[in-house]
C-alpha cells in the first residue's frame, strides 16, 4: 500500500507539473483528491486494514494527501503567474507605432491638363478668366451670333433651364462677359466644364473645354497660328505635325479646324486617328464682326481670334486612354496612376 502510496505521489508530481492550465489542473485535483480519487479510494482501502497498521498508514496517505495539495496549490499560482504575463504580452498597446495612413487620393486627370494648359497659356500672356455654368441665351447663344432659329444652334444639343436659361454649351459666352467688362487689349484664356445632351461612348454629357481669345488692334490669322502652334508643341513635349483646315462657326470669321499628327502612330495611320494620320484637336478662327458689334467694340479698330477645344481629348490623347467614362467614374485605380 505504501508503494501504491509513493506511485500516486510521483504520478501526480508529473502531471501536475504537466498541466498547463487553471482547468487541466482542475481536472487533476479531481482524479486524485476528489471524492472518487485515487487517494480518496486508498483511504477507504484502510478499513481492511489490521488495526495496528491503521494509524501509521493514516500518517502517510495524509503526508501524500497534504504534498499533493502543495503542489497543486504552488502549480496553481504557476500557471496563473504565466497567464497574466502571457495577456500583458497579447494585449499591451504599443504607443510608438505609427498610425494608419488614410489613403491618399490623387489629382484628376482633366485637372492636371487643365493646370498644364493654364501653365502653358499662363508663359505665352494669357491671363485666366471664369464665368457661370447656368448661363443666359444671350451669352451662351445670341452674342456670339447664333440668334434665335439659327440652324448652328442645332448643332449643340442644349440643356434648357427656362427658355432663357440654359447649361453653357461652351466657354464662349466667356469671350462676352469679358469683352462687356474690360476694354482691349484682352488676352485671357478660359477653361470650364460644359454641358450638351449628349450621352455615348465618345459623348459625355458634362465635358470641358478650355476657351482663348485675343482681341488688340491689327491681329492676324498668322498670330493665332504660332500662338497655337507654340501651344500644341510644348502641351505635346515635341515638334508635332499641325494642320489648319476651313470650317465654319457662328461666331469666327474665317474659321479652322486645326489637326495634329496621330500621337499614336505618327501620321502613319492607325485605328484611333481612322488611317488618316490626323486628329481634331481644336477648332478657332477670327472673331466675327457682328460678335464686336454685340458687345460694343468697333470691328474696324479692333480684330481678334478665339479658339477652343475639349480638355477629355487633350488628355485622351496625350496619356493614351481610350475610353471617356473612366473620367468619371471615379476609380482610384485609373486615378492615381497620374
Ligand atoms: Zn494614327
Amino acid at each position: 500500500m505504501i508503494r501504491q502510496l509513493e506511485e500516486i505521489l510521483d504520478q501526480g508530481r508529473k502531471s501536475i507539473a504537466d498541466a498547463g492550465s487553471e482547468s487541466a489542473l482542475n481536472e487533476l485535483k479531481v482524479q486524485f483528491l476528489g471524492k472518487k480519487g485515487k487517494v480518496t479510494a486508498l483511504m477507504k482501502g484502510m478499513a481492511d486494514l489490521p488495526p495496528a497498521e491503521r494509524p501509521v498508514m493514516g500518517k502517510v496517505v495524509n503526508e501524500v494527501k497534504n504534498s499533493l495539495e502543495e503542489l497543486f496549490e504552488a502549480r496553481f499560482r504557476e500557471v496563473r503567474e504565466l497567464d497574466l504575463e502571457r495577456r500583458l504580452v497579447q494585449e499591451c498597446l504599443d504607443v510608438t507605432l505609427p498610425g494608419r495612413r488614410m489613403p491618399t487620393g490623387a489629382l484628376h486627370p482633366l485637372t492636371l491638363v487643365t493646370e498644364e494648359v493654364v501653365q502653358i497659356f499662363s508663359t505665352l500672356g494669357f491671363g485666366v478668366v471664369e464665368g457661370p455654368e447656368i448661363e443666359k441665351d444671350y451669352y451662351n447663344f445670341e452674342a456670339l451670333n447664333m440668334p434665335r432659329n439659327h440652324p448652328a444652334r442645332d448643332m449643340q444639343d442644349t440643356f434648357y433651364i427656362s427658355e432663357d436659361v440654359v447649361l453653357r454649351t461652351h466657354t464662349s459666352p466667356v469671350q462676352i462677359r469679358t469683352m462687356l467688362k474690360q476694354r482691349p487689349p484682352l488676352k485671357v484664356i478660359a477653361p470650364g466644364t460644359v454641358y450638351r445632351r449628349d450621352s455615348d461612348l465618345t459623348h459625355s454629357p458634362m465635358f470641358h473645354q478650355v476657351e482663348g481669345f485675343l482681341v488688340d488692334a491689327q491681329v492676324t490669322f498668322g498670330d493665332l497660328k504660332g500662338t497655337l502652334v507654340t501651344f500644341l508643341n510644348r502641351f505635346f513635349g515635341r515638334r508635332i505635325g499641325v494642320r489648319f483646315r476651313p470650317s465654319f462657326f457662328p461666331f469666327t470669321e474665317p474659321s479652322a479646324e486645326v489637326d495634329i499628327a496621330c500621337v499614336i502612330c505618327n501620321g502613319k495611320g492607325c485605328r484611333v486617328c481612322k488611317d488618316s494620320g490626323w486628329l481634331e484637336i481644336l477648332g478657332c478662327g477670327m472673331i466675327d464682326p457682328e460678335v464686336f458689334k454685340a458687345v460694343g467694340y468697333d470691328p474696324a479698330a479692333l480684330s481678334g481670334y478665339a479658339f477652343g477645344m475639349g480638355l477629355e481629348r487633350l488628355c485622351m490623347l496625350k496619356n493614351g486612354i481610350n475610353d471617356l467614362r473612366l473620367f468619371f467614374e471615379n476609380d482610384i485605380r485609373f486615378l492615381r496612376q497620374f
